[in-house]
């Protein structure tokens, strides 16, 4: 079953605002509100929980910023319009985190940046680093070169995904909406409030109708999908309203919100994906010191690497071989085979100078390696 438990106790967060809470028809940018929502925000961060931000309203600030009429806009008007909002969006965004200490960086992304390998990789190399020096990313879709066929057209899956790439442990999504009901509530008077959603079913799926308001694309169709796809990779999801000033906090006060619990943890997901690949693309095969090494959870470097087999690319599956032959994990190679050959057996500290840039440290980093059979941990090797 779906444990609530307080905000404070996951790891990374990935909250998605929808456009309506932004934006205002006729005012514009609700400052206040961003006002507020950066002050939870910046409480989080205060205990130690990554925060990332898909914030939508590009388009409908756009709108607002050239006083264009209500009514559908035509693909290059709305691209006109996310390209003047979006400049208003960031700036917004990094002027009201600003009056807590944090600096915002804005990642503007396409379809082909989640869903192709490497430019996915490149993507989460970028957020990480981000959170690492402790920015909060402030993401949205690139609308200004998506066209429909290479676009996610609404944040919640673009969210979703965002979550899944940087293995976030809890997805919120915010709109005008509070949760997931059984039957739309204003065509409904029986429908009934969901607060916890096990697993989503084909019946839950039923009950996501496919309203959207104006402001926005996303109705609760869009968030079951995002539901899909971050349950799946183990983070839970949360649909809450995002009406009130302090949106988060009011979460956290108990305010009323439908919560999807997760299968699995996003690492355990991600791992059994990995053990799942039929076909390794190549092969590392490596020495004793880097078995027992990987046997007691750590990362493979470069250093214990014997030589490389096959042609992949980065962030290809390659199973890792020990000194008899033996398979004895899985992971995503963070070298493509002919720069893991450069650097097979050198030290992390040697891989600029060898490759001409500051690679990564690990040739498959833990995170992304799964043992594939038993092998001894250090202590036990020595026992
Ligand atoms: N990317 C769009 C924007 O910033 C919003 C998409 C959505 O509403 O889900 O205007």
């Amino acid at each position: 079953m779906t444990s609530r438990k307080p905000l404070d106790r996951y790891r990374r967060i990935v909250i998605k605002i929808g456009s309506a809470l932004l934006v205002d028809r006729k005012t514009g940018l609700k400052k206040s509100w961003l006002d507020g929502i950066c002050a939870d925000i910046a409480g989080l961060k205060a205990k130690g929980v990554d925060v990332l931000v898909v914030s939508s309203g590009a388009i409908a600030l756009g709108r607002s910023v050239l006083d264009l009429p209500s009514g559908a806009l035509k693909l290059e008007e709305s691209q006109a319009a996310a390209a003047v909002g979006q400049i208003a969006l960031a700036r917004a965004w990094s002027e009201s985190l600003s009056h807590d200490g944090i600096v915002a960086g804005q990642i503007l992304l396409t379809l082909g940046d989640t869903e192709e390998r490497r430019r996915y990789l490149n993507a989460r190399a970028t957020i990480n680093q981000l959170l690492k020096i402790g920015a909060v990313p402030i993401i949205n879709e690139n609308d200004t070169v998506a066209t429909s066929e290479i676009r996610y057209g609404d944040n919640d899956r673009l969210a979703a995904r965002v979550a899944t790439m940087t293995g976030a442990d809890l997805l919120i999504l915010l709109s005008d909406i509070d949760g997931l009901y059984t039957a739309p509530p204003h065509l409904d008077p029986d429908a009934r409030f969901l607060e916890t959603i096990a697993e989503i079913t084909p019946e839950i799926e039923a009950m996501a109708g496919g309203a959207a308001s104006e402001l926005s694309r996303g109705g609760m169709r869009t968030k079951i999908d995002a539901g899909k796809i971050a349950t799946g990779a183990g983070c839970a999801m949360i649909i809450a309203s995002g009406k009130t000033d302090n949106p988060l906090s009011s979460i956290e006060n108990g305010a009323r919100s439908s919560w999807f619990a997760p299968s699995g943890t996003p690492v355990t997901a991600r791992k059994t994906w990995i053990a799942g690949q039929l076909q390794p693309a190549g092969a590392l095969h490596v020495d004793e010191g880097a078995v027992t090494a990987l046997g007691s959870g750590k990362s493979l470097l470069p250093a214990g690497v014997r030589s490389i087999s096959g042609q992949f690319g980065r962030g290809d599956t390659v199973a890792v071989i020990g000194p008899g032959g033996r398979e004895i994990a899985r992971g995503l190679a963070g070298y493509d085979a002919d720069e893991a050959r450069q650097i097979t057996g050198r030290k992390s500290s040697e891989i600029e100078a060898i490759l001409g840039y500051p690679g990564r440290a690990a040739m498959v980093h833990r995170d992304d390696l799964v043992m594939t059979a038993y092998v001894k941990t250090k202590d036990e090797a020595h026992a």
